[in-house]
């Protein structure tokens, strides 16, 4: 029997067994992977070391223009910049001083003692000369000397690769950019890769002799040269090379320089190097830094480097609005130029249009929506209206045929006077207003004397004709407000209200006489005369109990009329009594 509680156990761990396992696998894959890489010969990592000859000053653009140049072309090459490459500066501030170059040379074997370099690049003439002076660092390796400003310096072993400044170029782009330019002053130092740039610009100048006045700058004390500085004026431009030292040895680095010039200057500043494009200085046809950075990937790539091809016409854009120069060569590139809306704001601009769009969308849908509730609102509303009219239309047609019900139920169809039952009420109604108001009203009650002799002599249909010739002699006898209904085969009531006894009774002469003056026309073509007697009667108002007056009054008021009308028979007929 297997323990419960081992079961469990068993099945509690299964789980992240099988992931860990899952893990393992996934790991031995991607690591077979890595594997597969660094043994690739394309990824076989090269050891080179790059020497600049500044320190990596925050300043200075220099390093960083080589290093972005550098990077870009190799990246183009798909060649991993780390981990060969190791880059090494020089000291900014004590360049040139043996005590720290000869410690650099101990630091630097010291350091990568365990490191078996494939090439070794200088970036500039300070590096380049420092490596030179010293072949037993790390022998053997292939020397690269970048070499910017001796043009008659030769390294005693590598391969040396001269960067040449063109200043008749970079002149004549002064010249064309600021057309009224007659005065330039060439600001460099007394140092010798100074002075052989110096050489460089005189030569350089001489097709320019007659309209150009070129000062050397370069034996100057600083507060000298803020001096004269101040003084430059209209048709003046300044030409800056890198100054380290001034001439009473006061060292400076070129940034350091450039930038304080610019803030003394009111002409335009043009320089020979790209990193001293500060802030207030123009440009001009320059060293670029960058090229040089691409002409040392070119050199570890093992590609031939055009060391024409390190120079480029480069401007900044707030020192060209600022002095407002002109006709600037096509081919040049302008630094910090304000990007225009789009290029500056394309991505917040979609954005912001994708939910303009958005939104537009939602409203149309909503207002489509609306639309269709609308109309779904307004079938409602007309079957809602419909319907009612359809009601209305019933209503009244069921009044209509109420009316017409109410109408049938209290008229006789023979005579088209009104039935018993209306009588009745009739009588009831204006027996209870006389009693109120103390009134007077008379009742008639009318029968046709032998009316069955007409029956039997002439046949049914003379009799109904006799009814009905009697009922239109009531209807025209009878005053508008007096009611007339027929109150059984040939006997008929007369209700007169407001009507005192005599009144009634002058009535009921008038109407026994004119029903005497009728001729009901037989079938046979026989005129029949007829007689009528009438009984009637009035009320007496007096004041009775309220539950009683009506009933006992309208029965005793029909038993009255209807004794009247018999003592009129009994009387002989055709005639008129009263009780
Ligand atoms: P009297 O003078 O005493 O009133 O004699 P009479 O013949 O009129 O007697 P009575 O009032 O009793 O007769 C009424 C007759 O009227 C009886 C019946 O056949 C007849 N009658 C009742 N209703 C109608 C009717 O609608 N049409 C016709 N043609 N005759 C009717
Ligand atoms: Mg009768
Ligand atoms: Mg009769």
């Amino acid at each position: 029997m297997p323990c419960p509680y081992l079961t469990r156990l068993r099945a509690a761990i299964r789980l992240p067994c099988l992931s860990f396992l899952l893990w393992l696998c996934c790991n031995a894959a991607v690591h077979a992977q890595d594997l597969a890489e660094i043994s690739a010969p394309r990824f076989a990592p090269r050891q080179v070391l790059v020497l600049y000859s500044l320190g990596s000053d925050a300043s200075s653009q220099w390093q960083t223009l080589i290093h972005k140049g550098m990077s870009a072309e190799l990246a183009n090459e798909n060649w991993r910049l780390a981990p060969g490459i190791y880059e090494e500066r020089l000291d900014s501030v004590r360049v040139g001083e043996q005590p720290a170059i000869a410690g650099l040379e101990t630091y630097l074997q010291t350091k990568y003692r365990m490191v078996r370099f494939d090439a070794i690049i200088t970036e500039n003439y300070l590096a380049a000369q420092f490596l030179s002076q010293h072949p037993a660092l790390f022998p053997g390796v292939p020397r690269y000397y970048v070499n910017q400003g001796r043009q008659d310096w030769v390294p005693a072993d590598g391969i040396n690769l001269d960067v040449r400044h063109d200043f008749g170029k970079a002149i004549a782009v002064m010249l064309q950019v600021t057309p009224r330019l007659r005065h330039i002053a060439v600001v460099g130092d007394g140092s010798a890769r100074g002075q052989a740039w110096i050489a460089a610009i005189r030569a350089a100048i001489t097709p320019y002799q007659d309209r150009l006045k070129v000062e050397f700058w370069d034996h100057l004390s600083q507060e000298e040269l803020w001096r004269r500085t101040g003084t430059l004026g209209e048709g003046s431009a300044i030409y800056l090379l890198p100054v380290y030292r001034d001439e009473l040895g006061q060292r400076t680095t070129p940034p350091v320089m450039a930038r304080d010039l610019a803030a003394r200057s009111a002409v335009p500043i043009f320089t020979s190097v790209e990193s001293l494009i500060l802030p207030g200085v123009v440009g001009g046809y320059v060293i670029s830094g960058e090229k040089v950075g691409r002409t040392i990937a070119r050199i570890l790539l093992g590609r031939t480097p055009d060391p024409d091809g390190m120079q480029a016409y480069i401007f900044d854009d707030a020192a060209v609005q600022r002095f407002g120069l002109r006709n600037l060569p096509g081919e040049a590139r302008i630094l910090n130029r304000p990007q225009g809306v789009w290029a500056q704001y394309h991505w917040q601009i979609i954005a912001g249009l994708s939910l303009i769009a958005l939104q537009a969308a939602l409203i149309t849908a909503l207002l489509l929506a609306q639309r269709s509730r609308r109309a779904s609102v307004a079938a409602l509303h007309a079957e809602r209206d419909m319907l009612e009219e359809r009601v209305l239309q019933r209503t009244l047609e069921l009044l209509v045929a109420n009316s017409r019900l109410e109408q049938q139920a209290t008229t006789d169809p023979l005579t088209g006077l009104g039935n018993r039952r209306m009588m009745t009420l009739r009588l009831t109604e204006e027996l209870e207003r006389a009693q109120r108001f103390g009134h007077t009203l008379s009742l008639l009650m009318i029968d046709i004397d032998h009316f069955k002799r007409i029956n039997d002599g002439h046949g049914h249909d003379a009799g109904d004709r006799a009814i009905a010739a009697v009922a239109q002699v009531l209807r025209s006898v009878t005053r508008g407000m007096d009611t007339a209904a027929r109150f059984g085969g040939e006997e008929f009531v007369l209700l007169m209200p407001e009507t005192p006894l005599p009144v009634a009774l002058e009535a009921a002469e008038r109407l026994r006489l004119a029903a005497a003056s009728l001729r009901v026309e037989c079938d046979d073509g026989q005129l029949v005369s007829l007689t009528i007697s009438i009984g009637v009667t009035s009320n007496t108002p007096q004041p009775t109990a309220p539950a009683r007056r009506e009933a006992d009054h309208l029965t005793d008021l029909l038993i009255r009329a209807d004794q009247a009308l018999y003592r009129a028979k009994h009387g002989g007929r055709d005639r008129v009594e009263w009780s």
